[in-house]
């Protein structure tokens, strides 16, 4: 494609910040509206995930734009879950058997900022910070902005517009608001939603808890998570109906009341936050959805990418994973000889959102998985096979969530398929009896024996 051309983004969060970069470095004018302030100057954080799960996926779009050596040093390794049961006993459960396949927590403005110093470092990259997009005229390529500084509006053409503007799209609303093509859309809310809180540092800096793991307390219904930050605290989400249940976000109206509540079902988190009723009138609970829409793209003239085109619900961690190799996957069609941006469009969303819908519906499953099945016996049992079998065979098996979350070089949709399968086959065998128990982990002929019946059961 022509790189004399400019490309205007329009939100520069984790996924229009990286896309500005790439397209950046790919010589391309690239001019960025983005309505809140510049995060590097103002503390903006208040209401949206502190910190976030990065993986493979995400890793890899680093990698591309050759900057992962700036981004290692801001993560910090989760090997696995932490399991707190009702009684503060805890359960370390390895994200994988293989060696070198962790998660890393990551704090969103930190890597935000990154992108964006490096984004804003090239001559041929501008970006706008307080300037709303209210609208997009995507037949004439023309974006309407409201300035907070001075309170003026005004309109901006651009060869391509890329709308990178969350959940909340504004270029996706326009799509559907002028109703000049057939534009398909849905949004579904879980009837959970969340609230942050946290774990402050200990007094000598340190981590009051374990630090290199996802803690989790599942109770069925509704669960907690925490993740660790450099400073030493954890950013803990509370995940919780609205309506239903003894407990929900409408009734935890008093202190009394969410002390209890956490006294029943976290103990063990309450003693390491002292400063629970603070933060849990202060931080707003926020609504969980996933977004679908389609097509992408109106054109050649106009495209989204990242949470605009595919909100999905936190459970899997790739929703930032996802939104960075939506960069990728564009940038690898920009090496082909697309003559016209509507056909490198179009190639782009056939082949992309069957990956981003598998990874909106897996997410969905990873809910309910955390928030029970992990504490389920037969659970834990085809994790320990499948453990057994990531160690002693790993070139030979990886289950789903290694499938999703550390094999890059395969799509959402494939790693959802290969990995149903094989849940399927395991927990069918375990319950039917096909897989002798208690399992012999460490007789290395009867593991062979059993991955070939896996096998076989998802040929
Ligand atoms: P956003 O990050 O939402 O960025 C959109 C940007 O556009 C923002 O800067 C916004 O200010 C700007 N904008 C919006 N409207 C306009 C406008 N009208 N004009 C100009 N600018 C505008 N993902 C993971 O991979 N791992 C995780 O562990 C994880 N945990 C999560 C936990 C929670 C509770 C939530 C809610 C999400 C989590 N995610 C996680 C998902 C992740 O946050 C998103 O997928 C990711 O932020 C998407 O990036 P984006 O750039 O597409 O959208």
């Amino acid at each position: 494609m022509n790189n004399n051309q400019t490309i205007q983004i329009i939100g520069a969060g984790l996924c229009g910040s990286l896309l500005a970069l790439r397209l950046g470095q790919r010589g391309f004018n690239v001019e960025v509206f983005e309505k809140r302030p510049d995060l590097r100057k103002v503390d903006i954080s208040a209401g949206r995930s502190i910190n976030l799960a990065f993986s493979n996926r995400g890793i890899k779009a680093m990698n591309m734009v050759g900057i992962q050596h700036k981004a290692e040093p801001l993560c910090i390794p989760m090997h696995g879950r932490m399991l707190h049961d009702i009684e503060g006993n805890t359960f370390l459960s390895p994200y994988s058997g293989k060696e070198n396949e962790y998660i890393n927590s990551i704090s969103r403005t930190d890597l935000n900022a990154l992108l964006l110093n490096e984004a804003e470092a090239l001559d041929n990259v501008t970006i706008h910070f307080n300037h709303k997009c209210t609208s997009v005229d995507f037949e004439n390529k023309i974006s309407y902005f409201y300035k907070y500084e001075d309170k003026t509006e005004f309109s901006k053409a651009a060869d391509v517009i890329i709308g990178t503007d969350g959940a909340g799209s504004v270029l996706r609303k326009s799509y559907y608001l002028e109703k000049k093509f057939l534009f398909s859309f849905s949004q579904d809310y879980l009837t959970h939603g969340y609230k942050e809180l946290s774990i402050l540092p200990a007094e000598n800096g340190g981590f009051k808890t374990f630090k290199n793991a996802l803690h989790i307390w599942g109770r069925d219904s509704f669960m907690l998570i925490a993740l660790p930050n450099l400073d030493g605290s954890f950013t803990v989400t509370l995940f919780l109906s609205y309506e239903d249940g003894e407990y929900n976000f409408n009734n935890l109206t008093t202190p009394e009341r969410v002390t209890a509540f956490f006294s029943t079902y976290f103990k063990d988190a309450l003693e390491l936050m002292p400063n629970l009723l603070d933060d849990f009138f202060k931080n707003p609970t926020s609504p969980l959805g996933t977004v679908k829409c389609s097509p992408w793209h109106y054109k050649g003239n106009t495209l989204l990418l990242g949470d605009a085109a595919h909100a999905i619900v936190p459970f899997y961690g790739q929703g930032m994973n996802a939104s960075f190799e939506d960069v990728t996957e564009f940038d690898k069609l920009l090496d082909e000889n697309f003559t016209d941006w509507e056909s490198l469009f179009k190639a782009f969303e056939t082949d992309r959102k069957k990956d981003t819908d598998a990874i909106a519906d897996l997410a969905i499953d990873n809910f309910h998985e955390m928030k029970g099945h992990v504490n389920n016996a037969i659970f834990r049992e085809k994790r320990n096979l499948e453990m057994a079998f990531e160690k002693t065979f790993p070139e030979a098996y990886a289950s789903k969530y290694g499938l999703v979350t550390f094999n890059e070089n395969i799509g959402y949709r494939e790693a959802m398929l290969r990995g149903r399968a094989q849940d399927k086959a395991i927990l069918n065998m375990l319950t039917d009896g096909d897989i002798e128990t208690p399992l012999k982990l460490d007789n290395k002929t009867w593991l062979e024996h059993t991955l070939k019946q896996v096998q076989a059961e998802t040929e």
